[in-house]
């Protein structure tokens, strides 16, 4: 769990003694629970890349036989 404060900006994974912002001492701290979400690994782009260098090396062979 990570703590985010509206009024600094500090981000980090404690907090103060009663849950203040350990930077500014402000009580406008958030759980932050988006930063421990990751993004989903994009498979399209291996695909797209795959296509890619498929028609390149088709695009070679060709331009070999002919
Ligand atoms: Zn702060």
């Amino acid at each position: 769990m990570a703590y985010y404060c509206k009024d600094c900006s500090y981000r980090g994974k404690t907090s103060g003694q009663v849950g203040e912002c350990p930077a500014c001492g402000s009580f406008n701290l958030q759980k932050d629970i988006e930063q421990e979400k990751k993004p989903p690994p994009a498979k399209w782009r291996l695909v797209v890349l795959a296509v890619l260098w498929g028609y390149l090396i088709a695009l070679i062979i060709w331009k070999l036989v002919h």
